[in-house]
């Protein structure tokens, strides 16, 4: 059994890749795939995540804000990085530095960067019903009219679904209208409009971009079932201690626990300063080996307590290995089981325990694999780094 000193929040970079290469089988060759690789890659490491993307072939990247932007850069990605949010006036000098493509959010955005002498590339965010960024389409034409994109035409409009999630609800078709008809203002610039659980709305929703996030993680926003992604992110803590206790003793905090016979306990040194979500009190089963061990009572801050008393004696050691997301329980599963959403449990694991990204190591300089190459495109390069 394998000595572990600390929860761990384990990455696999294969099945990353394995889900980029998925969601382009599913969205097909006209569709470029997008990793969206803000908050960190969803907590699973930015630069790791997209190095490992750009090795199978991702040649585009949209980050949350300038700081993700540049930390890629110093890290050799040597792809297109599209920034969601920013200052992209005052920042102008950092985005044309760090050759990054601005996202036009706002009239202000638009009318500094038309201000530009030298014009520089951006994409052009429109409102279509998620009321959050963007323009509304009902000013776009007026502003055209106004000459402002004349010197400096976006290169990518898009705009972002709000329940997509759901294939049944009527406002997909709604946007979908809405940002086609924005979309026909420039007909020069590529059109993206899906984020993952767009990829099963089927090819009317692809258009020439997709930008994907969730699924790249193995995140089933759509709830398609079999799963046809791979499960990204294994948790395992380590068995700090063991101790019997009899029939109908109170576990933990609240005592919402109480035992059923005489028990063998296990204290697990994870708690929900691990990410772990305090929600899932009573409501797990971890695996000890092949062995299933269920939580019980509340998840403390440290800690966590499981009942091994079904565990066999061998299996039951002290820094021994307890798994919490393992091959048929991953963090949809374990998000689903505390009520809450699968990213936020995704992004507080990944910043809050140690990551490791097992058996794996690829080299920078790798030659990007020919999945996803559109044209003479020369795909995504990462450059040697010392
Ligand atoms: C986060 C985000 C995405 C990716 O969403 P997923 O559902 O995780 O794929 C795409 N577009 C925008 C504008 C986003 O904010």
């Amino acid at each position: 059994m394998s000595i572990i000193p600390s929860a761990v929040f384990q990455v696999d970079l294969a099945a990353v890749e394995f889900n980029y290469r998925h969601a382009h089988t599913i969205a097909g060759k006209a569709t470029e795939i997008a990793a969206v690789v803000k908050s960190d890659a969803y907590g699973l490491g930015l630069t790791s995540v997209a190095k490992a993307l750009s090795h199978a072939g991702c040649n585009l990247f949209f980050v949350a804000n300038l700081d993700e932007a540049l930390s890629l850069r110093s890290a050799g990605l040597n792809a297109r990085i599209v920034v969601f949010s920013g200052d992209v006036v005052k920042s102008r000098d950092v985005y044309r530095e760090a050759n990054l493509v601005a996202v036009v959010n706002s009239r202000e955005d638009l009318v500094g960067i038309a201000d530009a002498t030298a014009p520089a590339p951006y994409f052009l965010n429109v409102e279509t019903g998620f009321s959050r960024f963007g323009l509304n389409i009902d000013g776009l034409q007026d502003l055209k009219a106004s000459g402002v994109f004349q010197n400096n035409p976006p290169s990518c409009i898009f705009s972002h679904l709000a329940c997509s999630d759901n294939a049944h609800d009527l406002t997909n078709k709604q946007q979908r209208d809405r940002f086609i008809a924005a979309a026909k203002m420039f007909p020069e610039a590529s059109r993206s409009l899906s984020a993952s659980a767009g990829l099963w709305l089927g090819r009317a929703y692809h258009f020439d971009i997709a930008r994907i996030g969730s699924a790249l993680y193995g995140l089933n926003n759509a709830r398609i079932y079999p799963n046809p992604l791979r499960s990204v992110a294994r948790l395992r803590a380590p068995l700090v201690d063991i101790r019997n206790v009899p029939h109908r003793q109170a576990v933990g905090y609240g005592a919402t626990f109480r035992t059923r016979r005489d028990t063998c306990l296990g204290i697990v040194g994870i708690g929900y300063k691990h990410g772990l979500p305090w929600a899932c009190a009573n409501k797990l089963n971890v695996k000890i080996g092949q062995y299933i061990a269920p939580v019980v009572g509340r998840i403390s801050m440290e800690y966590t307590t499981v009942d091994l008393t079904d565990v066999p004696e061998f299996a039951r050691e002290r820094g021994g290995a307890v798994d919490f997301l393992y091959d048929d329980f991953g963090i949809d599963e374990l998000a689903a089981a505390a009520g809450v959403n699968s990213q936020e449990v995704a992004i507080r694991l990944g910043a809050s325990c140690p990551r490791d990204y097992p058996e794996r190591a690829i080299e920078w300089g790798a030659v990007a694999s020919m999945v996803g190459r559109r044209g003479s495109d020369t795909g995504s390069v990462i450059e040697k780094v010392a």
